[in-house]
C-alpha cells in the first residue's frame, strides 16, 4: 500500500526547502568572498608605501569612509591602509 503526502506534511517539507535557500546565501556568501580574496601575507602586504606607490592610488582600492580611514582591497582581504602597499599593486 502506497502512503500519499497530505498538505501538512507537504507544507512542512516545502517549508524546509524554502528555509534552507532563504538562508543558504548568508551562510554561503561570506565563505565564498573570503576564499577569492587573497591573504596580506601571499601578497607581501605592507602598512607603508613603497616609494609612491601606496594603496590610495592603487586601481584595486576601496577607499574608507575618510582619505585617511582604513578601506578595503578588490583583491585582499581584511583592513587596509591607504597607506600601505602589495605586490598586486596596480597604478590607477
Ligand atoms: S592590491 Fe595591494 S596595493 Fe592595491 S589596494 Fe590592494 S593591498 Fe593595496
Amino acid at each position: 500500500m502506497e502512503k500519499s503526502m497530505n498538505r501538512r506534511e507537504w507544507l512542512k517539507s516545502t517549508g524546509k526547502v524554502a528555509l534552507a535557500v532563504a538562508v543558504a546565501p548568508l551562510v554561503f556568501a561570506p565563505l565564498a568572498e573570503a576564499g577569492t580574496l587573497a591573504s596580506k601575507a601571499s601578497v607581501h602586504y605592507q602598512g607603508t608605501p613603497s616609494g609612491s606607490n601606496m594603496c590610495s592610488n592603487c586601481a584595486n582600492f576601496v577607499p574608507g569612509s575618510t582619505a585617511k580611514a582604513m578601506g578595503t582591497c578588490k583583491l585582499v582581504a581584511g583592513a587596509i591602509s591607504p597607506e600601505g602597499y602589495c605586490y598586486d599593486y596596480v597604478p590607477s
